[in-house]
């Protein structure tokens, strides 16, 4: 019962029936640990994560290998690297999830030359690297911008007699994103024109993010094309699209976009962000006032806003679509629900803690920036893990160096 409402990601639910199965005098064991705690690490749910990791301890499964590197995992994706790498060192045997799992968390969190050393003392250790594994590394080497690593990385995977693992569309995938995102876009594009199969959407995808972060019209109207074809009810195509050309102050193709998606039914997924307080999460969606603190929450993102004005923001309107006037572009920028759940915590978590959030979609760029202000003003440090990685805000700068 409890993995079934792990795989349907309702994380909550799997430790009120971990409690309920105590309650019963039922023994839970490594197996239900497991589930528990991969529960925790989706939802990024720390504090409970810590209870149950004491549990485990208490009764005597922390050297199970499948929830030793459970653990691993959930410090990970709750944002405690440092926690991560401790249960990694003390385990009595790693096997190739165990060196992948320390892996992805660096890779995360954008310590890319971190990564780069740990696969080769992997590869030392004997421990043969599988797909996914290439996969972490690639995508750690693109996250960090280490573009002769990965293509050397990608490059080895199948050459080596040692690996001999063929690149599949999600590998190739990475290595777009990682030439895309250092601006070899037209070396994007060659590596694409020689797949031995047909592109997937995925790849098409990281030519697309690439042509928006350089502004490449050119290179992002043939990625969209064909992601228009192969997966046409995606609205984060459109609008990356429309973001392009919205970028160029070219309003007709902005238009263009919004009109197929009309006609074809698209809808916008809508994005959510979510935060842990006192051990219950809260949920935020973009513009929501359903949350019984909405009306402070608005009030401190209205002062803080004065605040970062004075400091030398300027709200970023190409991240909103609507090409409507200015004002109304920066009023619905400021309620994206990340900034809605880094307001909550500021005004419900003690002054100088740190505030962890959790989002469904990849940061938006005006929030990135407001949350670089937010950090200095505050003086809190805040970690936003999206749907790519980490960003550990510090102080006016953020651990990713804008580069994501
Ligand atoms: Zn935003
Ligand atoms: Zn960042």
């Amino acid at each position: 019962m409890i993995a079934a409402y792990v795989y349907h990601g309702h994380g909550g639910e799997t430790l009120r029936l971990l409690h309920l199965m105590q309650l019963e005098g039922v023994k839970p064991n490594e197996i239900t640990f497991t589930s528990v705690i991969s529960a925790c690490a989706n939802v990024a749910a720390l504090e409970q994560g810590n209870q149950v990791h004491a549990s485990i301890i208490k009764n005597g499964y922390i050297f199970y290998d499948k929830l030793a590197n459970a653990l691993v995992d959930m410090y990970s994706k709750c944002g405690k690297l440092g926690y991560a790498r401790q249960m990694f060192d003390k385990m009595p045997q790693r096997d190739v999830v165990s060196w992948t799992t320390i892996l992805a968390a660096y890779g995360k969190q954008g310590h890319g030359k971190e990564v780069v050393k740990l696969f080769e003392q992997m590869q030392m250790a004997g421990i043969r690297p599988n797909h996914v594994t290439f996969l972490t590394v690639l995508s750690a080497c693109s996250h960090a911008g280490l573009l002769e690593e990965g293509l050397h990385y990608f490059h080895s995977m199948s050459q080596d007699n040692h690996n001999g693992i063929l690149p599949t569309a999600e590998h190739y995938a990475c290595v777009v994103d990682l030439l895309g995102r250092a601006g070899c876009l037209v070396e994007a594009h060659d590596v694409i024109s020689k797949i031995p199969f047909e592109p997937t959407a995925d790849i098409w995808g990281s030519l697309l993010g690439a042509s928006r972060i350089h502004n490449n019209i050119e290179l992002g109207e043939c990625a969209a094309g064909h992601l228009f074809e192969l997966d046409p009810h995606n609205a984060g195509h459109y609008v990356v699209m429309a973001n392009i050309y919205a970028a160029a102050g070219k309003w007709e193709g902005v238009a263009m976009v919004r009109k197929i998606m009309k006609d074809r039914g698209v809808k916008k997924v809508p994005g959510c962000s979510w935060i842990e307080v006192n051990k219950i999460s809260h949920v935020f969606s973009t513009g929501d006032r359903s949350h019984p603190k909405s009306e402070e929450i608005y009030a401190v993102l209205e002062t803080l806003g004065t605040e970062m004005k004075e400091l030398g923001y300027v709200a970023d309107t190409n991240f909103e679509l609507h090409d409507v006037e200015q004002q109304h572009k920066e009023h619905a920028l400021c309620h994206h629900s990340e900034k809605l759940a880094i307001a909550f915590g500021l005004i419900t978590t003690p002054p100088g803690s740190p505030i962890r959030i959790i989002k469904n979609l990849r940061m938006c760029g005006d929030c990135h920036s407001a949350t670089k202000f937010i950090s200095k003003i505050s003086g809190r440090e805040v970690v936003v893990r999206d749907s790519n990685r980490f960003h550990s805000f510090e102080g006016g700068l953020c651990s990713c160096g804008d580069y994501w």
